[in-house]
């Protein structure tokens, strides 16, 4: 098996392009997609500096790794959520790739900030663990964006299909004109930038071992029967019959411009910190209060 470009041994098989291509090839592939995404969806301008959401997953470290490597200039956020036996290991991955690549990294407690982590805010919240955590991981990513140009996650080409597929099941029209690569910023919300959108897990998980960058593995205890895991699983059975069905499935969606890359939802700022809100005093602000309360 040799590789498409070079003709040494190709290693790597990647069944949606129909590609087989030896380590450095992939690599120079992997970031040439990862570049012409950016340039594609005007995500950035080079100069300015990016802020990354990073969990300690293979996705978020990987898209840091990148972003530097192709000459972006970039800081991490890690979020600790206080979510045990689980936030512990992420972190120490987080850290560990930060002090083994020399990055900067800003860390946020959430039990240091709020007293007690997901699961517990979740109880007192009175909301499912996954709606709470998404809620906090939004508001305190975009708080600390603040002063950056944009705000990148490591969201995949899998995350995104997964989540079309979702929102067109249950056709949330709202949804699907959100789900974007690139949300850009209004008053009180920073742009946020998707550069994997359309690279899949199997992909990233190549680079991670050419690269050998280590990662928790294992979900988040909290979010065992997430549907989105479940969405996920169909895809990729899908996938294994027609190879870039995924690919072809969210790029038409983008094709079709459905989205307009703009909250549109009739918004307000938050009476207490300014935050866009439905109503008036935004979610993380009542959970807040709620803590307050039972203090
Ligand atoms: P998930 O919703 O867990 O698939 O995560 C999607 C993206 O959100 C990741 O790729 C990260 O960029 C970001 N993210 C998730 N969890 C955290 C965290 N604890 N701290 C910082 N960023 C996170
Ligand atoms: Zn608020």
């Amino acid at each position: 098996m040799k590789c498409k470009f070079c003709k040494e041994q190709a290693r790597i098989k990647l069944r949606s392009y129909n590609l087989r291509l030896c380590e450095d090839c992939f690599q120079d592939f992997f970031k040439k997609r990862v570049r012409l995404t950016i340039e594609k969806f005007k995500m950035h301008s080079s100069g300015d500096k990016i802020l990354i959401a990073v969990s300690g997953g293979k996705d978020s470290l990987c898209l840091w790794h990148v972003l530097d490597d192709i000459g972006y200039k970039t800081q991490g956020l890690h979020i600790d959520l206080g979510i045990a036996g689980y936030s512990e290991k992420s972190k120490e991955y987080v850290l560990k790739f930060a002090r083994d690549n020399n990055f900067n990294l800003k860390i946020i407690d959430v039990k240091e900030e709020l007293g007690t982590g997901v699961r517990e805010l979740s109880r007192i919240a009175g909301r499912v663990s996954c709606g709470v955590c998404g809620m906090l991981r939004r508001y305190i990513m975009n708080r600390e964006a603040e002063g950056f140009n944009c705000l990148a996650t490591g969201h995949t080409l899998d995350d995104e299909a997964s989540t079309l597929f979702g929102n067109l099941l249950n056709w949330q029209e709202g949804f699907l004109r959100r789900q974007s690569p690139v949300l850009k910023a209004n008053e009180s919300l920073k742009k946020k930038i998707k550069p994997f959108c359309l690279v899949s897990e199997e992909e990233i998980s190549f680079y991670a071992f050419i690269c050998n960058i280590g990662y928790i593995s294992e979900n988040c205890p909290l979010s065992k029967n997430a549907t989105s895991l479940f969405y996920k699983h169909i895809l990729d059975e899908v996938e294994e019959k027609m190879p870039a069905a995924k690919l072809k499935f969210y790029k038409q969606f983008i094709k079709k411009g459905y989205f307009k890359g703009t909250i549109e939802e009739k918004l307000m700022p938050c009476r207490i910190c300014g935050y866009l809100t439905v109503s008036g005093v935004c979610s993380f602000c009542r959970l807040k209060e709620k803590l307050r309360i039972k203090e």
